[in-house]
């Protein structure tokens, strides 16, 4: 995942200013390893900034989504960012939906798609989504307590 510094780097590379607002979007991103809704990133920020508005915040997410140091991915709750991968290489991701921990697919499987010629593709996503061995285990254990408790051992 990107740093703190790296964050800031690309951003003040793209010509942006670094505000004190988006230094502590950065560092947010570049300490927090799980995803973040729009709307946990604008609580934090309102400890900091009072007065601030959720639009300003939202700007800065997609600014940010824009120039690749943040990812947006579409959780059945709505949509949650979190800071890049470091590694350069095309890359697709796989995402526990308990602990939200990200492991990488070096597969893509875009050249199997039958987009037809006349489409221009400009990008692609391909997440999948489940539960980690150490999540996967503990909710094993919580299907069975559960179990356990509705047949009152
Ligand atoms: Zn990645
Ligand atoms: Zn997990
Ligand atoms: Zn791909």
């Amino acid at each position: 995942m990107l740093s703190t510094e790296q964050i800031l780097e690309v951003m003040s590379g793209q010509g942006l200013r670094i505000t004190d607002q988006r230094k502590t979007l950065a560092k947010l991103f570049g300490e927090n390893k799980g995803y973040l809704s729009a709307k946990d990133v604008y609580e934090h920020m309102g400890r900091k900034y009072s007065g601030l508005s959720f639009d300003t915040v939202y700007r800065n997410l997609r600014v940010m989504e824009e120039l690749g140091v943040l990812e947006q991915i579409v959780f059945e709750d709505g949509v949650k960012f979190k800071g890049s991968c470091n590694h350069q290489d095309h890359h697709h991701h796989m995402i526990c939906l308990q602990c939200e921990k990200t492991y990488p697919i070096n597969f893509c499987p875009m050249n199997l798609t039958d987009t037809p010629d006349q489409f221009r593709v400009v990008k692609h996503k391909f997440e999948v989504f489940g539960y980690c061995k150490e999540c996967e285990e503990n909710r094993e254990e919580e299907l069975v307590a559960a179990a356990n408790h509705k047949k009152g051992v």
